[in-house]
Formats: structure tokens, C-alpha cells, sequence
């Protein structure tokens, strides 16, 4: 039976494809399939079935649509520009209030959302416990008891130890007049799990010449409420958000995580699509406007001159809401290119999905593989000894392809704001302490 609540799909923009089929070549779950259903353009064409009433939101449909990344490479690849992930968001919204999204539907993954990752606290608490099971080895008890699957206890072993304490500063004072007044947005998991990278992100921008501030009251971006389907959870969060922009009086809000950037930049349209105010709209709008990636803020606050000193093989594994959402490609190349004795090998895919997908490697853990293991071939390809991105997840599903491919001691995962502070620090590429900062 045809659910009603697809009528409310964006029509005109499902109209908009026109099934030219160049979107297939860059789709991962299509690569990993061949299926039509699996493509961009069968998804599409699907998603246009139950808005004209000959689909309904069935278990079955709803395992199709949670199979797509959402890695946004079939928008890149787009003539048409189809602008997918809106269509995907708007139906599985649907999919959520019919209690068929996997991430929203189990009583684990509601907690997760509703009281984990808005709760710095709370978040922590869990990374640490987590942490601590890992050490005592639990996940690989649990599996030897069959309790564990063994591909949930292989990504447990590749997870950060527990971070450091947190050195977060309130102020970072800019290095001569300030050229602008940055609010870092230090969003759930990525300070967590890597606080340390906060602090070398901060550290930059003000020896860039920014005054940084750490600015109370922000929370959660909300981008993985947003691809579950919980467009009234992501709107709750991206409130708090607004207002401790507002009350910072910054002029910038500076992210250092793909995904959380490419939420806080598609703020307006969030607003827009659930029906808030023009008051709320508005203020949406000017938070997007005032969103940077770190690579962007620090490109353009340190235009020239070299960034430090590193004897290092590096490839980067772009962030696909880094390139493909917030369509930022060359910021994070230039700043490489701009660190001396650095050897920079660009990837065959680079802007290919790993598979990380924000909780997708926990929701569909064998898809996930899939992608991560090609990944892992284009990352050995390149003969780099350290593989570098701009996103807690990728760091972490990088993290998982070394230990799953038994590159540990000859491949690190290693995020870009501390790979460039190492260089600026001119201290050498090792990791400190794993988990305190975003290296593996
Ligand atoms: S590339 Fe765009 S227009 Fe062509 S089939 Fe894919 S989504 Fe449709
Ligand atoms: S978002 Fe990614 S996984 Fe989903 S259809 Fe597009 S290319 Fe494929």
C-alpha cells in the first residue's frame, strides 16, 4: 500500500534526472554490486516510485535506501545537477517516522542520538569505556564466545585509545593584530575522540593570525541525525548552534570534520525544509554563510610561505562531505604542497567513499568492508607511509583498513590539522599516544 508521507518528496528535483547513467562509474555501492537498485539513478528512479504512489515504505525499500553512503560523489559526477542527497534525506525522514531507519530504530541507537552525542560528557564517558573494554580485550572475548560478530570486534581493535585530557584553551591569541575572530566548532565524536586536534586546529589559525575562540554552548552539528532521517533532532541541535554563534560575536565558525561542515553550511535548507520561520531561516543562513573548513580558513589566512618542515610519503583520502558536499578539493592539496620535504602521492579515487559514511560501518559492517578494502589497495598503491583526511569517521575507518590489512608500522592515518602542526612544530611525524590526536 502506497504511504502517503512520500508525497511530500521533492517532486520537481526528482524530475531532474535524466537517467544519463554518468553517476554509475563514481557510486561505490554500485561498484560493490553492479545492481541498477544499487546506483544512483536506480535510487533515484525508486525514490520517484513511492512519491507516485507505486512504492511503499516497506523493510525491504527501506534497506535499499540505507545501502547508499550518502557519500554525495553521484552530486559531483551529475550533469543534470540532481541534488541527491536532498531527495535521499527527504525520504528517509519518512522511513524514520516509520520506525524503518536503522540508526533511529533500536533502542541503542536512539539513546546514541538523543543522549549520547548531544552530551560532551556523557560522549566521553562512552569513548572511554569503550577504550578500556578494548584494552581488557572484551570484543574478542565476546567473539571467541560467538557473542561479538567478527567483523565488529576487528573494527573495536582498531579504535583510538582514550584520548588525553582534554587541553582545550578558551582563547587562542593571534599572532600579531588579528586579521579575524574564529569560533572553533568542535562538534561530538571528533572531540571525543580526538581533542588534541582541536587544539593543533586552534594553534594554526591563530599563528595564522586569528584571534580563536572555543565558544560555550555549541553541541552536536547534527549530520548524523540528519542521515538517519531525524530532521527534528538535527534541527533541536543546529538551534543551540545558532544561538552560541550569535552570542560569540566571531565572524567565521571554523570546522576541522567534513561531515560536520557540510551540515553547518547546509544549515538555511535544513531550516527551510522543516518549515521553521523566516526569523529562524535567517539566522540558518547566517551561520552558513559564516562556515569554513580549517584548510579553508587556514589557506586563506596564511596565503604563502612554506607551513613547516616534514620528511614524509603522504597521500590524502579526501572527505567526501569535504569535496563532494562543501566542494572544498584544493585547499587541503595546497597546504600539503606548501610543507617542505613533504612528498604528497595523490590517490587513484581519492574522492571515492572508504566506506566510513558516518555510522555505516557500524549499520551495514560488511558493505562497509567492501569499499574500505578497495580503498585500502588505492592507498598501498601510492607507496605513502601516511594516509592523511579531514574527518573523525575516515580517521577512524582508516584506522580499521590498517589493522584489517596489516599495515600497522608502515602506514599511519593522520589528520591534516596535526600532520600540518607537526610540520609548523617541526617535530616528526610520530604518533603521541595514538588516540590524542588524530593519528593512528
Ligand atoms: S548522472 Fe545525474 S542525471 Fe545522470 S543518471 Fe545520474 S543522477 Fe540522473
Ligand atoms: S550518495 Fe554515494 S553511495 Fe549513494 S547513490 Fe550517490 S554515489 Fe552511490
Amino acid at each position: 500500500m502506497p504511504d502517503a508521507g512520500f508525497s511530500a518528496l521533492p517532486y520537481d528535483e526528482l524530475l531532474t534526472c535524466i537517467r544519463c547513467g554518468f553517476c554509475l562509474p563514481v557510486c561505490p555501492t554500485y561498484a560493490s554490486t553492479g545492481l541498477e537498485t544499487a546506483s544512483p539513478r536506480g535510487r533515484l528512479a525508486l525514490m520517484k516510485a513511492a512519491a507516485d504512489g507505486e512504492l511503499a515504505a516497506t523493510p525491504r525499500f527501506a534497506r535499499e535506501m540505507f545501502f547508499c553512503l550518502e557519500c554525495r560523489a553521484c552530486e559531483t559526477a551529475c550533469p543534470a545537477g540532481v541534488p541527491f542527497a536532498h531527495i535521499m534525506e527527504a525520504t528517509r525522514e519518512v522511513l524514520h517516522e516509520r520506525g524503518l531507519s536503522p540508526a533511529t530504530a533500536s533502542p541503542a541507537g536512539a539513546f546514541a542520538m538523543r543522549h549520547l552525542l548531544p552530551n560532551q560528557r556523557r560522549l566521553r564517558r562512552a569513548v572511554s569505556l569503550a577504550a578500556t573494554a578494548n584494552r581488557l580485550r572484551l570484543p574478542q572475548l565476546g567473539r571467541r564466545l560467538g557473542m561479538v560478530p567478527p567483523i565488529l570486534a576487528e573494527q573495536a581493535a582498531a579504535l583510538p585509545p582514550a584520548p588525553g585530557p582534554r587541553r582545550l584553551l578558551d582563547r587562542y591569541a593571534p599572532a600579531g593584530a588579528a586579521k579575524a575572530r574564529i569560533a572553533l566548532f568542535t562538534g561530538c565524536v571528533m572531540d571525543a575522540m580526538f581533542p588534541a586536534t582541536h587544539d593543533a586546529t586552534a594553534r594554526l589559525l591563530a599563528r595564522a593570525g586569528a584571534e580563536v575562540t572555543v565558544i560555550p554552548g555549541q553541541t552536536c552539528c547534527g549530520a548524523l541525525h540528519d542521515h538517519a532521517g531525524d530532521r527534528a533532532g538535527a534541527v533541536e541541535l543546529a538551534k543551540a548552534n545558532i544561538a552560541a554563534l550569535e552570542a560569540s560575536g566571531a565572524d567565521l565558525l571554523v570546522h576541522n570534520a567534513g561531515g560536520c561542515g557540510a551540515m553547518l553550511k547546509g544549515y538555511g535548507r535544513l531550516f527551510a525544509d522543516a518549515g521553521e520561520g523566516a526569523a529562524w531561516q535567517d539566522r540558518a543562513a547566517a551561520l552558513a554563510a559564516a562556515s569554513r573548513d580549517a584548510s579553508e580558513a587556514l589557506a586563506e589566512l596564511w596565503p604563502e610561505g612554506d607551513i613547516g618542515q616534514l620528511d614524509a610519503d603522504v597521500t590524502l583520502q579526501d572527505s567526501c562531505h569535504l569535496v563532494h558536499a562543501q566542494k572544498v578539493r584544493s585547499a587541503p592539496r595546497a597546504l600539503l604542497g606548501r610543507v617542505r620535504g613533504l612528498r604528497v602521492r595523490e590517490m587513484a579515487g581519492a574522492d571515492s567513499c572508504c566506506g566510513s559514511a558516518g555510522i555505516y560501518n557500524l549499520t551495514n559492517p560488511e558493505d562497509s568492508a567492501q569499499v574500505l578494502d578497495r580503498k585500502m589497495g588505492a592507498v598501498a598503491d601510492t607507496g605513502a607511509n601516511i594516509v592523511v583526511t579531514a574527518n573523525p569517521g575516515c580517521l577512524i575507518q582508516m584506522r580499521w583498513g590498517i589493522v584489517r590489512h596489516r599495515l600497522e608500522g608502515r602506514l599511519r592515518a593522520v589528520h591534516i590539522m596535526d600532520l600540518l602542526d607537526l610540520a609548523v612544530r617541526g617535530e616528526h611525524a610520530t604518533p603521541e599516544a595514538g588516540g590524542r590526536t588524530g593519528q593512528a
